[in-house]
């Protein structure tokens, strides 16, 4: 028999001014929930005032972790000290694994006035801390969309929902992620392995999730252990994302774009910076 998982928590997005002056909500990385092995990190941004936005996050460096951009509205134009550069537009993401060291800079910029999107940070384990850094770039058209009963879309970033598999592979958490669309009371069950973590970001409308109370958005909530997830949409539908991945369950060393294992690693990363050896 199948376990369903049930909510242990409901994170309230907390405000949080970041880069040069960028105002967001955070609900991973706050006081609240500081790690949910191994996300690092969730952040929601989206203003319809470029002035909240537009100072972006200049040249910075990133070490140990994964950064995944995912956009619904507006782009972010970005360069780094690979030689990329280009821009994540509405629908497209981005799933950069800094290993090892990289410097970059991201700056989000209006289109049709708006603006909207979200950062994740995905822990890496030990073992690729320091690895070859590596993008993986997927354009909205090579997104696919699931089509399931009663009109529920999935677009299917990592991970799988039926025969429809993600483009994003080849990452150490084994993760999901899902955007879902449920229109007004309908109904989505997925399976989740057992022992990863998982949570949903609802940024639409309003669902109940397992047995619970209904939830209203901006909320992120996380979900105990179990074999599949039960989301029943509210009157006026939801949307939200749904990620997954494996804990990693190891230490943590924590120092702003650098998550390492130890104290010692976050001060070789500092010297490193300072050496100009860093990428
Ligand atoms: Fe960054």
């Amino acid at each position: 028999m199948k376990e369903p998982r049930k909510v242990v928590r409901i994170i309230e997005p907390q405000p949080v001014v970041e880069g040069a002056g960028v105002r967001l909500k955070r609900s991973i990385a706050g006081a609240a929930l500081d790690y949910l092995d191994p996300f690092l990190l969730f952040d929601h941004f989206g203003s319809d005032n470029p002035r909240d936005y537009l100072a972006g996050f200049p040249m910075h460096p990133h070490r140990g972790i994964e950064t995944v951009t995912y956009m619904l509205a507006g782009v972010v134009t970005h360069r780094d000290s690979l030689g990329n550069a280009g821009t994540i537009g509405a629908g497209d993401v981005q799933w950069m694994t800094a290993g090892r060291g990289i410097m970059h800079e991201e700056m989000p910029r209006p289109a049709d006035g708006r603006m909207a999107g979200f950062q994740l940070w995905v822990n890496l384990p030990a073992r690729l801390k320091m690895t070859k850094p590596r993008y993986q770039e997927v354009i909205a058209s090579q997104i696919p969309e699931a089509q399931l009963a009663d009109g529920v879309r999935v677009r299917v970033i990592a991970g799988r929902v039926g025969d429809v598999a993600g483009p994003v592979t080849e990452i150490a958490a084994d993760p999901t992620y899902l955007d879902v669309t449920i229109p007004a009371d309908a109904a989505f069950t997925h399976l989740i392995p057992r022992g990863h973590t998982a949570f949903a970001y609802l940024f639409e409308g309003s669902g109940v999730f397992g047995d619970g109370a209904a939830v209203g958005h901006p909320k992120l909530v996380v979900f105990g252990d179990g074999d599949l997830l039960q989301v029943r949409a509210g009157r006026d539908g939801v949307r939200f994302l749904l990620v997954s991945g494996q804990p990693l369950g190891e230490p943590i060393a924590r120092y702003g774009p650098f998550v390492m294992n130890t104290r010692e690693e976050i001060l070789q990363a500092l010297e490193d910076l300072r050496n100009g050896t860093f990428v």
